[in-house]
């Protein structure tokens, strides 16, 4: 079995879809992986509908949490905007990234539907 094609992957994401097309037609083994690779993408889609689903809430919550602090911090930058260590400490201090207003956030970075 070492003559397996091995181009289904490398067509699928650097050819066009005409390209691939023409050569599943023609190449049983990528056809077999093409059916799999279909199939575990419309599992996906139904695991993230039913995710986005269940979390819909919690996110926004955590939406709402995050503009409170967006808020608060702002508010709080005008009462003490006249002390310069602390002025210091929000201008060169962390930078808030997703993850510190509480978005889920995956190791990318991104935001994450499920946790
Ligand atoms: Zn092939």
């Amino acid at each position: 079995m070492d003559n397996k094609c091995s181009k289904y992957e490398s067509l699928f994401v650097f050819s066009d879809d005409e390209t691939l097309k023409k050569h599943l037609e023609e190449c049983e083994d990528c056809q077999k992986e093409h059916e799999t690779m279909q199939k575990v993408s419309d599992l996906i889609g139904e695991v993230k509908f039913y995710y986005r689903k269940k979390q819909k809430k919690v996110l926004n919550f955590k939406v709402a949490c995050a503009m409170s602090l967006v808020l608060f911090s702002s508010l709080s930058f005008g009462i003490i905007a006249s002390n310069d260590d602390l002025v210091d400490t929000l201008r060169y201090g962390d930078s808030l990234s997703a993850e510190d207003l509480g978005f889920p956030v995956d190791s990318y970075g991104l935001l994450m539907v499920d946790e």
